[in-house]
């Protein structure tokens, strides 16, 4: 069980400036929406409203439908873990798992249990009587996860949790923070400058940028059909090409020029001018090896980088008319390739994306 957040109109203004600009963004109940910008986007401002540690200077959060802007910290029923999740070291484990539930009128038997079953869930149990000081990082920060976790939340803000522990650890728990929140259905928001994590944890992706929002949308259509240069550009690789219109017939139906093949503007929905340019997104393992039988666009070009990543290689190959396109290959069909060979390139029409500048 979680909840529906709805945040309309949300600007946040600082002294100096204006950091969070006309944010419009629902979450359904049990969603696990990643949110993934650069540093200073905003993303830490958004969660912190959501909590309650921030006011919104504009526009309306609304949790289940009622608005919660008078709701003090501790009646929004939000568990919260961030990146400095200090616990106290004066405490033992079930001690400070136990703090949030001290705040609110429970019965010592009635803590127990959610306490025991807390620890269960973050495979602790063990560890109840413990100090800080005597866990590991990982440890420590499941202890600080059962503490968000312990009062049953309705939400759980999650804010780079994961970003001070190693690859390995942080693989792992980016799973078991999964797996809860499949296990609970808890309506989770996380935020993270990790993209494959975002990938990973989500069932939708919100990518910021200077206070607002770019995209928001499932993982599959971030990454295969990115709004925006930007956000092309922020998840996974890109070739990104400015494609002028060659022409356009009478009901403003346009032609692009890709790099010098002629295709119709992958967006039929608008109409275009005859001076307009049109960026595309082609992602690099969408261009394939193919020989002159193949019916798609086909690119000759020559090999100027080769590396090998294991199961794929990643070229640069230079293209007849000095542009540059990212290729990546399974190793197995490619194998001998080096640079300076001459290859053909081949590209789908429906692997081609229109984005906004
Ligand atoms: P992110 O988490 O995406 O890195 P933040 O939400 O922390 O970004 O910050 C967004 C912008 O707001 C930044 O430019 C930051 O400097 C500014 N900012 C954050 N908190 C404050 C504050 N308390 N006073 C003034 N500016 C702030
Ligand atoms: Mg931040």
């Amino acid at each position: 069980m979680g909840a529906n957040i709805r945040m309309e109109n949300i600007d946040k203004r600082y002294k100096l400036a204006n950091v969070i600009r006309d944010v419009n963004i629902e979450i359904q109940d049990g969603e696990f929406l990643t949110i993934l910008g650069p540093s200073g986007a905003g993303k830490t401002t958004l969660l912190k409203m959501i909590a309650g540690f921030e006011d919104p200077s504009k526009g309306k959060i609304l949790i289940n439908g009622n608005d919660i802007s008078r709701t003090p910290i501790h009646k929004r029923n939000i568990g919260m873990l961030f990146q400095n999740y200090a616990l106290f070291p004066h405490m033992t484990v079930y001690k400070n798992v136990e703090y949030p539930l001290s705040v609110r009128k429970m019965s010592k038997k009635e803590r127990k249990e959610k306490i025991d079953a807390v620890l269960k869930r973050v495979r602790l149990s063990e560890y109840a009587s413990r100090y800080p000081r005597e866990l590991s990082g990982g440890q420590q920060q499941r202890v600080a996860l059962a503490r968000a976790l312990v009062f049953d939340p309705l939400i759980l803000l999650l804010d780079e949790p994961m970003a001070a522990l190693d690859k390995q650890l942080r693989k792992q728990m980016q799973l078991e923070i999964k797996e809860i929140h499949r296990e609970l259905g808890i309506t989770t928001v996380s935020v993270t400058h990790d993209q494959e994590e975002a990938l990973t944890m989500a069932s939708k992706v919100c990518i910021m940028k200077d206070g607002m929002i770019e995209q928001v949308a499932t993982p599959v259509e971030i990454y295969e059909k990115p709004a925006s240069v930007f956000c092309a550009k922020f998840i996974g690789e890109a070739n990104v090409i400015p494609c002028p219109v060659v022409s356009v017939d009478a009901a403003g139906k346009g032609k692009i020029s890709v790099h010098g093949l002629v295709i119709p503007a992958p967006d039929q929905t608008r109409s275009y001018a005859a001076d307009d340019t049109v960026n595309i997104v082609i992602r690099p393992e969408k261009i394939n090896l193919v020989d002159d039988s193949y019916g798609g666009l086909k690119f000759s070009g020559t090999v100027e980088q080769c590396v090998y990543i294991g199961d794929c290689l990643k070229l640069k190959v230079r293209l007849t008319n000095g542009h540059h396109l990212k290729v990546k290959v399974f190793t197995s069909y490619a194998l001998s390739l080096d640079v300076g060979d001459e290859v053909l390139l081949g590209i789908s029409e429906e692997d081609i994306v229109q984005v906004k500048p």
